[in-house]
């Protein structure tokens, strides 16, 4: 491979030839037939009204965005208590993992995350030249002990998404600050919310308190999931002013639109929205869960989450490969991550409650049927 593209030109760094592209989430069956897709972790209840009609009236195109995201910032300042000096927004929470170990890490370095952690975290740390250090999971869940221990003097960033994408688990604040406390200072803790809107807000990790309190911690969000704004590509950081510094010297000078700067800010004004979409969740995913549950004794079982999706684990006569294509016969994408040593599980997003009941009747007839 290596030897082929020396001899036709410029010869790619071994670092990156070690990289995976990433692979996203299906919407179409083999065949090209549309599929329902449960497969990206998209709300199932859109977007808010609000943040649609902001986006239709964004300013003309022809202009270049606020390259600094100042209102978004000031209004994301003001809901979480934050000095938007604090805040960087990005093209999507994408952009900032991605640029936090170009900023922190490179050749020699090591980037800590969990087993079954998100698939970014390993492109990220890849494409710096730093080594990605893998930590055991226990049954699917980051054990803060097993990550500890894989912190050397060569150590620059530990990636931990909480909720965790794919397998849902969630690391109480007690566990999160055991964490933090267990970091020398010069690691700096990565503590991605991407779903932190979907928990209740006495369960929040204190993540963002520890991202106020500490000068190595960054916290990421984004607009793609609760706010239902995935196609805009929005995120945003927080952190202590040196991190946000860093990163600003390091990120694209226009990383957020103009429409997405004007539908992020709006989405933020409906929490109403908010609320709603994460009592959905709550209820939708707890019916999903209760339908595997009733099919323990066929060799299901879904991973506990704090996330609008569930993993199914298929321990029994149905394998997950099966019940991928079944699912697909029935119109539904769900995401398979053999890539990520979960050839016996399925990632499926929690979607309308008509979308729930089929998605578990099929379930059931095919487990009915394997058995
Ligand atoms: C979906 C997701 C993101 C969000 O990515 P964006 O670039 O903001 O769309 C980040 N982290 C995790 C763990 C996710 O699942």
């Amino acid at each position: 491979m290596r030897a082929a593209v020396s001899e036709t030109g410029p010869e790619l760094k071994p670092w990156i030839e070690a990289i995976h592209a990433y692979v996203p989430g299906q919407s179409a069956a083999p065949d090209g037939r549309p599929l329902i897709k449960l497969s990206a972790n998209e709300n199932p209840l859109g977007t808010s009204p609000l943040a649609l009609a902001a986006r239709a009236d964004a300013a003309g195109p022809a202009e270049y965005p606020d390259p600094d995201a100042t209102g978004l910032r000031e209004a994301l300042g003001a809901l979480h208590g934050i000095d938007p000096a604090r805040i960087v927004c990005g093209t999507g929470s994408d952009e900032l993992l991605n640029l936090v170990p170009l900023a922190f890490a490179g050749p020699g370095d090591e980037v800590v995350y969990v087993r079954y952690g998100f698939m970014v975290y390993d492109i990220a740390a890849r494409r710096s030249g730093a080594t990605p250090v893998v930590a055991p999971d226990r049954d699917y869940a980051t054990d803060v002990d097993a990550l500890l221990a894989c912190v050397s003097e060569r150590t620059r960033v530990v990636f931990l998404a909480n909720p965790n994408n794919p397998t849902g688990t969630f690391l109480p604040r007690s566990e999160l600050a055991r964490l933090h406390a267990g970091l020398p200072r010069q690691v700096l803790l990565v503590i991605d919310q991407a779903y932190a809107e979907y928990l209740d807000p006495e369960d929040d990790d204190g993540g963002l308190a520890l991202a106020a309190e500490h000068g190595n911690v960054l916290v990421t969000r984004t607009f793609s999931k609760i706010y239902g704004l995935a196609g805009e590509r929005v995120g945003w950081g927080t952190g202590a002013p040196a991190i946000i510094d860093a990163l600003n010297r390091i990120r694209a000078p226009f990383n957020v639109t103009v429409s997405g700067q004007k539908a992020a800010l709006a989405a933020l004004g409906d929490q109403d929205f908010v609320r709603a979409a994460r009592e959905h969740n709550r209820r939708e995913r707890a019916r999903l869960a209760a339908s595997i549950e009733a099919l323990g004794n066929l060799g299901l079982r879904a991973v506990s989450s704090e996330a609008n999706f569930l993993l199914v684990l298929f321990e029994g006569a149905l394998t997950a490969e099966a019940a991928l294509a079944g699912l697909a016969e029935r119109g539904f994408a769900v995401r398979h991550l053999p890539g990520q040593g979960l050839p016996q599980a399925l990632r499926i997003t929690v979607g309308t409650a008509e979308q729930m009941d089929a998605v578990a009747e099929g379930l059931r007839q095919m487990a009915e049927r394997a058995a």
